[in-house]
C-alpha cells in the first residue's frame, strides 16, 4: 500500500457518529474529577464493621458501587486483606467453582500504525521485527498448538496496520477454525477464538462476529485522559480515547455478546483505573444490558524501547496488584477474570486464590512462535518480556496440586450461552452445573491426549473425586455425563452438554 493510500485508510477509521451517539450530553461516562473525589472522600483506616458490610453485599453476588470500591482500596489492616482475599476465592468458588479455564496467546500480525509508548510494536520501534501470517503458517502454529500442547482455546491478536485489517482478521479466523489434528487418542481443533485487536467500526464488527468469535478484547490502557494523552500522540489512531472507549458499545451493538475490558495497570495511579473499570462494566449493563465477559488487568512489563522507564512513578507492586485482583472479583463477582503469563509463576498460583478464573500457558508472544520451537525470549520479536514460561502440562500439574482442575471448555458459546443469557446463569449459580460437567469432560480428554504420567497421576484422583460429586450433587444429569465420560476415554472427542 502506498504512502498515500497508507492515510486515507487511517483517515477513515475513526467514525465519531458511532462514538457521540453513546454519550450523554456529548460527555462520556468517565468522569476524572468525580473518581478522584471518590477515592479521596473515602476513610483512609475503614473500620471491620464496614468492610464486612461490602463483603456481605459481594457474597450475595451483588455489584458493589465505586463508592464502596473507593473505601476497600484503602484497606491496609493485614487482618481485613486476608478476609478480603477469602471472601474473592469463596465468591470464586460459588460462581465458577474449582476450575480454571486456559487458552493460549496467538500474535497474528504485529505491523501497527500506532505509537504507544510502552509497546514494543510501535510503530517507531525501527528495530522490531514484523510479519503477518498467511494461512499456511497459521496452519502450521496451530498444528502445534492444538496437536501438541492441546489448546482449544485461543486469544487472536493482532496490531492495527491494513495488513491485519478486517478482512485479514476475518480470514485468520476462518484458517484457525479449519485445522484438525490428529492426537494421542483421538483429534485436536480450535474450538473458540477470542480476539484482542483495535477498536472497529459497527460494520467490521459484524464483520468479525460472523466469523464465529468468543469473546472480543480491548483495553483502554489507561482511563485517565491526561495520562492517556501522554502514552497516545494525538495524530495516531489510538490518540483517540473516545473510540476506544466506546468500542464495546458498538461491539454489542454489532451482536458480539461476549466483550472484554481490560486496564494496562502501571501507566497511572492502580486505584482510578480499578474504579474506572467498574464504571466502564457498570456503564455496559446500564447502557447495553451486560457487563463485561472478563476484566483483564495486565501489569506493565519491559518492551523494546518503552518510554517506562524503572523510576516511573505509577508502577503497581506485587501487594497492590493483589488487591487489585481481589477487589475486582468482590465488586464484579460474575465477571471472568484474566492473568496473563506477562506475570511470574508465584504471583499467578497465588491469584488462582484470589478469584481469578483463565490463564494461558505454554505462550509464545512472537509471531510464529509456536512452530519456531524457540524458547528463549527475544525482546525484537515479542511484544513484551514473559514472567511465567511454564509449559501447559506444568501449569495443569501446579493447578491440580492446588486441588484445581483445568477446563477447556467452549460450550457456551456454541451452546448460545452467552451474553445476558449466561450473566444470568452465573449470578444465580446455575451455570456452574454445565461448566463442572464440561469441564471433567475436557479435563479428560486432554490428560488422555497431552499429559505427562506425572501429571496424569495428580490429575486422575482430581477426575475422580468431581465425578463423585456429580453422582452426589447433579444427579439429574449424570447418566448423560457418565455416558459421555466413557466415550470420551474410548477416543471421542468434542462432546458437551
Ligand atoms: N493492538 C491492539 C491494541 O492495542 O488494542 C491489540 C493488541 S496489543 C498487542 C494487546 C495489549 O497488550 C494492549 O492492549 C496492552 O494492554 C498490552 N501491552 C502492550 N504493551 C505492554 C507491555 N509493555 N506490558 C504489558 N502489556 C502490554
Ligand atoms: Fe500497536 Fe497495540 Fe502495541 Fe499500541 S499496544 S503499539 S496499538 S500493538
Amino acid at each position: 500500500m502506498s504512502e498515500n493510500n497508507h492515510t486515507s485508510w487511517m483517515g477513515g477509521r475513526i467514525r465519531m457518529d458511532e462514538v457521540t451517539k453513546y454519550m450523554d450530553q456529548g460527555r462520556d461516562f468517565i468522569d476524572d474529577a468525580r473518581i478522584q473525589a471518590q477515592i479521596n472522600a473515602a476513610p483512609k483506616e475503614p473500620s471491620a464493621a464496614q468492610v464486612r458490610d461490602i463483603l456481605a453485599k459481594s457474597w450475595a453476588i451483588k455489584d458493589l458501587t465505586p463508592d464502596e470500591v473507593a473505601v476497600l482500596i484503602n484497606v491496609n489492616d493485614p487482618g481485613l486483606l486476608e478476609e478480603m482475599r477469602a471472601m474473592a476465592l469463596k465468591i470464586k468458588l460459588k460462581i465458577y467453582d474449582n476450575r480454571i479455564v486456559t487458552f493460549a496467546p496467538f500474535y497474528l500480525g504485529n505491523y501497527c500504525v500506532n505509537k504507544c509508548a510502552y509497546c514494543g510494536f510501535n510503530q517507531d520501534n525501527a528495530t522490531a521485527k514484523r510479519n503477518v501470517l498467511d494461512p499456511e503458517q497459521i496452519r502450521r502454529e496451530v498444528e502445534v498448538l492444538t496437536g501438541t500442547i492441546g489448546h482449544k482455546r485461543l486469544i487472536a491478536v493482532y496490531g492495527e496496520h491494513p495488513q491485519n485489517d478486517v478482512d485479514y482478521v476475518v480470514e485468520s479466523l476462518k484458517a484457525i477454525y479449519s485445522v484438525r489434528v490428529k492426537t494421542r487418542h483421538g483429534h485436536g481443533a480450535i474450538r473458540r477464538v477470542n480476539v484482542n485487536a483495535p477498536p472497529f467500526s459497527i460494520d467490521d464488527l459484524k464483520k468479525i462476529n460472523e466469523a464465529g468469535i468468543g469473546t472480543y478484547q480491548v483495553f483502554q490502557e489507561t482511563y485517565h485522559k491526561e495520562t492517556y494523552a501522554k502514552m497516545h500522540p494525538k495524530e495516531t489512531i489510538k490518540g483517540n480515547y473516545d473510540w476506544r472507549l466506546y468500542c464495546m458499545h458498538r461491539a454489542m451493538e454489532a451482536g458480539i455478546d461476549d466483550v472484554g475490558i481490560g486496564a494496562l495497570f502501571g501507566l497511572y495511579d492502580w486505584r482510578f483505573e480499578l474504579m474506572a473499570l467498574i464504571y466502564h462494566t457498570q456503564e455496559l449493563e446500564k447502557r447495553m444490558g451486560v457487563g463485561a465477559h472478563t476484566i483483564s488487568f495486565p501489569r506493565l512489563v519491559p518492551a523494546l524501547n518503552s518510554m517506562i522507564t524503572p523510576d516511573w512513578p505509577y508502577l503497581v507492586n506485587d501487594a497492590d496488584f493483589k488487591k487489585i485482583m481481589m477487589i475486582i472479583r468482590l465488586a464484579a463477582p460474575y465477571t471472568g477474570m484474566i492473568i496473563t503469563a506477562r506475570e511470574k509463576a508465584e504471583i499467578r498460583n497465588e491469584a488462582v486464590l484470589m478469584g481469578v478464573t483463565q490463564m494461558d500457558a505454554s505462550s509464545r508472544i512472537s509471531i510464529g512462535g509456536y512452530s519456531d520451537c524457540v524458547t528463549e525470549q527475544d525482546e525484537v520479536k515479542q511484544q513484551f518480556i514473559l514472567g511465567d514460561t511454564r509449559s501447559l502440562d506444568q501449569l495443569i500439574r501446579d493447578l491440580a496440586q492446588m486441588g484445581f482442575i483445568t477446563s477447556f471448555c467452549t460450550a457456551g458459546y456454541r451452546c448460545g450461552r452467552t451474553g445476558k443469557c449466561i450473566m444470568d446463569l452465573l449470578r444465580s449459580g446455575a451455570e456452574g452445573k454445565f461448566c463442572k460437567l464440561n469441564a471433567v469432560l475436557t479435563f479428560q480428554e486432554w490428560l488422555d491426549d497431552f499429559a505427562s504420567e506425572d501429571t496424569r497421576k495428580l490429575a486422575m484422583p482430581l477426575i475422580e473425586r468431581e465425578v463423585a460429586e456429580i453422582k452426589d450433587k447433579n444427579p439429574g444429569a449424570l447418566a448423560i455425563f457418565l455416558e459421555y465420560h466413557d466415550r470420551i476415554k474410548k477416543g471421542e472427542r468434542d462432546l458437551y452438554l
